[in-house]
This record gives C-alpha cells, structure tokens and sequence, in this order.
C-alpha cells in the first residue's frame, strides 16, 4: 500500500498561480518533489500503527466551536537539515508522529521580503508586507485576528500572539483605517516577561536572545506592570513559579512554549499563533546551533501537538498549522553562505513546506502543487468562518 495519496488537483495547480509569475518554477517543484520522495522512503518506513495509513478525514468541529493553532518553523532550515535522508534524524517528531497525521503541503512558495517579522506579518494578512523588518510597525494590512474578531464578534482574550522577539510586539493589530486599534490579537512576549520578572537579574541570559539577524535591534519595552499583569492575572503564575521554571529551560522558544501551554490552560484562546525562533541561531555561523535549534523545534512542536490532544479545552477540535516563514539559502548561491542566513533570495529560500493536521483535516495526504504563503490567511477565513477581504492570497481547498 502506498503510504501517501496525492490529492488530484491538476485545475487548481493550474489556476493557482499563473506560470508567467511563478519564479523559477521547474526548481521550486523539483524541490516539492523530491520532498515527497524523500518522506515516502521516510515514512513508510517508520510507521508502525495502520491507522496512520488512513486517509480519512477528521471529523470537524463546528467553526463556532473550532480552535486553530499556528506554529511559524523557527525561522527556516534547509531539506539537508531536514526531509532530506541526511537530514532526516534531525526532525524525527515530524517525520514519525506529525506528518502520518496531516496534510503535508511540498511547495509552499514566500514571493515577500524575507525578514522574519515582515514575512510572520504577511503570513498574518495573507498580503506580502512591505514595513521595514526592523521597525516597530504594525501590519498594514487586517491581520486575521482582526477579521475573526470583527466577523465572529470574539473578544480580545479569544486570539494569542506569543512571539520570540520584541519586534514583534506590533504584530497583533494592523494599521488599516478599517481594523486596527482594539480589534487585534494579544501579543505576548516571554522574553519580556522573563525581564519582568527577574528585573533584568539572574542567569537568563541564554533566554533572552532577542533578534540573530541584527544583534543590534532590540527595542526596549519599559512596561514591566504590564508584563507582571500578564503573568498573574492571565497565566495565572507567580513570578517565583515563573521564575523557577525558566531556570531549567534551555532556549527562548522553550520559554515560548512554556507560556503557550499556560495560555491553552488558562485562557484557551481559539485562535493562538505561535512563532517560534531558536532556528535562526543560524545567522551567527555556528552549524552545530543550528542544528540544535532544528532539534529542538521538532521535540516543541510535538510537545505542543500532545498538549492540543490532551487539553480538554483543544483536544478533537483544532486545527494545528506548522509551517515555516520560509527557508534559507542554498549551497550553490556565491551570493550567499549556505545556511547562515537568508539574504540571497534564491529558490530555496522562497520554496518551503506546510503542515496541517487535526480537526477537519486528511491524514497522510501530500500535496505537491504549489500554494503561497498568502493562502494561509484566506483558509484560516474559510475554516473559521471570517471574510479576509484585504488578503490577496486563495482558500486552500485540499484543507476546506
Ligand atoms: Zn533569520
């Protein structure tokens, strides 16, 4: 038995996007390709339940009732790091638990500016940002959490943002005349509740990395009442438990995590985005770091996967998105320094993968046709019953 059924959708493959905008088309569906080549030796080798094998739908809540979560990557690896055979060790969670679960999208194609906040902001407006990267801006388009707030009249404690970086702070509500101010996301940063709470003190250091690709960009955020509020009235922790956890923690996105399984718990918010950044280690050069990073971010996602199967408030309704902002650069540009960074713009940078698995969703389904980043955002509308009216971007059916 074949472990994975391509789902037939040459008309949408060829509606999608039309060829003359699609850059180097041929090598972006090589690299689709041969990631489902690499995942049908993979997988069908390591699964072990039959049932994984199904391709059977999810039963799907109803939208009033579903819950979605969205997992950015980490800021991107590369295949070598991960699907492909030499990389596969690196990402076992995925490869043996996630991707037998899920849609796993091959070609998912970023055509923005590959900075880490402008790229999460326009996988949030489903419209290819232009705001500087490392300016404290809003999105200048709606984002999600303000379309599903305005058309399914949630209020604010019912959409997350847990974010890496004090640049990301802005990320929650756009600057559109329409939306913006009161209807966005609350956006927590763990990094800044850490400052709180030790007042800046301690051995946390290892904790509080902010930004890899320019060390020198780390806005102050001077509200510490605020960050304190946060941690006592709505995760419900004490700055000594607090405190005493992240001590044995290991990086910012552990620290992240460590918040998001509060939140679900305390607050369980219905739409949670969580963006993850240990990856991006990568930028100082260290390939061991980042190696650890990819690691590391494999072990978080199936921890939180776990926790939407256990958590009362999740288990059976939600929807679980994991995809990164996009990739990193290749070998063979001269322009670039492998995966270092993501600076040149190449193929490989711009072709990256999705993950979707949970309520109303088809196992062990993978589809190589090529989507874009901007589709996230309109199927995020169509699951959960939101009109994104700004977002450029397509529903993507294989998912509705
Ligand atoms: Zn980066």
């Amino acid at each position: 038995m074949t472990p994975y059924l391509s789902a037939d959708n040459a008309a949408i493959a060829e509606s999608g996007i039309s060829s003359q905008s699609r850059p180097n088309r041929s090598t972006s569906q090589r690299i689709s390709w041969n990631r489902r080549e690499f995942l049908r030796t993979a997988v069908s080798a390591a699964l072990v339940t039959p049932a994984l094998h199904s391709s059977s739908r999810r039963t799907s809540a109803p939208s009033s009732k579903r819950k979605t979560v969205v997992v950015t990557f980490g800021g991107g690896a590369r295949d070598q790091e991960t699907f492909a055979p030499e990389g596969q060790e690196n990402i076992p969670h995925l490869i043996r638990e996630l991707i037998p679960q899920a849609t796993l999208f091959t070609q998912v194609v970023n055509r923005g500016i590959l900075g880490h906040y402008v790229a999460t902001a326009s996988l949030a407006t489903g419209v290819y940002e232009t705001i500087n990267n490392f300016a404290s801006l809003p999105p200048q388009s709606p984002t999600v959490f303000e379309y599903y707030r305005r058309d399914l009249k949630r209020p604010p404690s019912d959409t997350w943002v847990v974010a890496p970086s004090n640049g990301f702070n802005r990320i929650g509500e756009s600057s559109h005349r329409s939306y913006g101010p009161g209807l966005g996301a609350r956006v927590i940063l763990p990094k800044q509740l850490l400052k709180a709470a030790t007042s800046g003190g301690g051995d946390y250091q290892h904790l509080l990395n902010d930004n890899y690709e320019a060390p020198f960009f780390a806005p102050q955020l001077k509200n510490n009442e605020f960050e304190l509020h946060q941690l006592e009235t709505v995760l419900k922790l004490s700055i000594h438990d607090f405190k005493s956890h992240a001590q044995v923690l290991s990086s910012p996105d552990e620290l992240s995590l460590y918040v998001v399984l509060q939140l679900m718990r305390q607050v369980a918010p219905s739409l949670l985005w969580v963006t993850m950044h240990d990856i991006d280690i990568a930028h100082s050069g260290a390939y061991s770091l980042y190696i650890d990073g990819i690691q590391r971010t494999d072990r978080l996602c199936s921890d939180l996967w776990k926790a939407i199967q256990s958590e009362p408030e999740y288990a059976g309704k939600t929807t679980l998105f994991i995809l990164p902002d996009f990739g990193r650069d290749g070998d063979e540009d001269a322009g670039g320094n492998g995966f270092q960074h993501h600076r040149t713009g190449d193929v490989f940078s711009r072709t990256t993968w999705m993950l979707v698995a949970g309520a109303g969703i088809r196992e062990g389904i993978v589809v190589d046709r090529a989507v874009e980043s901007t589709d996230l955002a309109p199927t995020l509308g169509s699951m959960m019953g939101f009109s994104p009216s700004f977002a450029q971007g397509a529903p993507i059916n294989e998912l509705l």
